[in-house]
């Protein structure tokens, strides 16, 4: 009798030691990006997620970011975090708009929202549900991932007076955005971003759109370019996290909600050390080559290209119900929070021009 207690005791003690020093489990997940290993900032997002959770969590949760170079599929992280090749991906949601039409606006539309309205949709308005419902159907979850903030409206070798200037253009600008601008006349191309500044230079393009300063600047386009025209088409590119269900479900509790954390501030990072670099990238570039000419459209090409949205979104909407309950939600939420827009951060710069 009195063994066995022992016996009991024993085992109790080994149980509560091993418990104690037992290793804890490690999760490992593989990410992939659009990005090249130098698109800073973009890369930077999922590179400092995977930083603050393996901090967060004491490096019981490690995340492997490869970029582009890795994978060699770029364009192909939906299918790849779909098919479990990868746990997660950071790319932008409106490259599968081929694949998968309900995906399109939540990386921006043309005279959408800009980054701040975005978020607040996304955040506060039911935005992330939407998102949620759109990639279900991939059983992979979606996260905000970072977002460009507006535009530019891209490099042009000539002024851009009348909508008839835009007839027979030949300019490289993807997406929904292409669309507009084909209906408008423009002979829209894609050419790969390594061929871009040798096409802009001989003349094979007459205008491209990339970015905006922060990664215009890398590509050299300001020395090339005559006119540098002001935004319309992405108000607030956001890019996005993917991440495979399973592999999410995977996790325990806390982890997820560590992962979770780590994506949304790492996508407020990424804006915000964009909105910087675009700030020192802008100041470089006008001294360096004072001569740029800074341009907004005119009232009769904006007023053509307004028309056109409206005119493909009719056309876009009828290709699928969830597409059409976004596109709307989205207006109608820009229509709730512009007058505050206008109100406070418009009319705040509007009578406190630098010059
Ligand atoms: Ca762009």
């Amino acid at each position: 009798m009195k063994s066995n207690f022992l016996k009991i005791i024993l085992t109790f003690s080994l149980l509560f030691a091993s418990s104690l020093f037992a290793k804890e489990k490690v999760y490992k997940l593989k990410l992939a990006t659009t990005w090249g290993p130098t698109a800073i900032p973009l890369i930077d997002a999922p590179k400092n997620m995977a930083a603050m959770v393996k901090k967060m969590s004491n490096g019981r949760l490690l995340i492997k970011v490869d970029a582009s170079n890795k994978h060699k599929a770029p364009l192909g992280i939906l299918d790849m975090v779909k098919g479990g090749q990868y746990d997660m991906g950071h790319s932008t949601s409106y490259f599968w708009k081929g694949k998968d039409i309900d995906t399109l606006p939540f990386t921006t539309m043309p005279f959408g929202m800009t980054a701040l309205e975005q978020y607040a949709w996304f955040y506060n308005a039911g935005g992330m549900k939407l998102m949620q419902k759109a990639y279900a159907k991939h059983k992979v979850l979606s996260f905000p991932g970072g977002n460009t903030g507006v535009q530019m409206g891209g490099w042009f070798q000539k002024e851009i007076k009348t909508l008839n200037d835009l007839k027979g253009l030949k300019m490289r600008i993807p997406g929904f955005a292409g669309e507009i601008m084909a209906e408008l006349g423009v002979l829209v191309t894609n050419l790969a971003p390594g061929e871009l500044y040798t096409a802009l230079e001989r003349g094979t393009i007459d205008a491209l759109e990339w970015v905006g300063p922060s990664m215009d600047i890398k590509m050299g386009f300001h020395k090339i370019a005559s006119y540098y025209y002001t935004g319309w088409h992405e108000p607030g590119a956001e890019t996005q996290y993917l991440v495979n269900k399973k592999s999410f479900n995977k996790l325990p509790k806390d982890l997820q909600e560590i992962l979770i954390v780590a994506m949304r501030a790492s996508a407020y990072d990424m804006f915000i050390q964009n909105y910087h670099l675009s700030g020192l990238a802008l100041g470089k570039m006008l001294k360096e080559y004072p001569n740029i000419k800074i341009k907004a459209f005119p009232k009769e090409v904006m007023d053509g290209m307004k028309k056109a949205n409206t005119l493909l979104r009719e056309v876009v909407s009828k290709k699928s119900a969830l597409l059409k309950e976004v596109l709307d939600h989205q207006e109608s939420y820009l229509k709730q929070v512009r007058p505050w827009s206008e109100m406070s951060d418009y009319l705040y710069l509007r009578d406190n021009l630098t010059k």
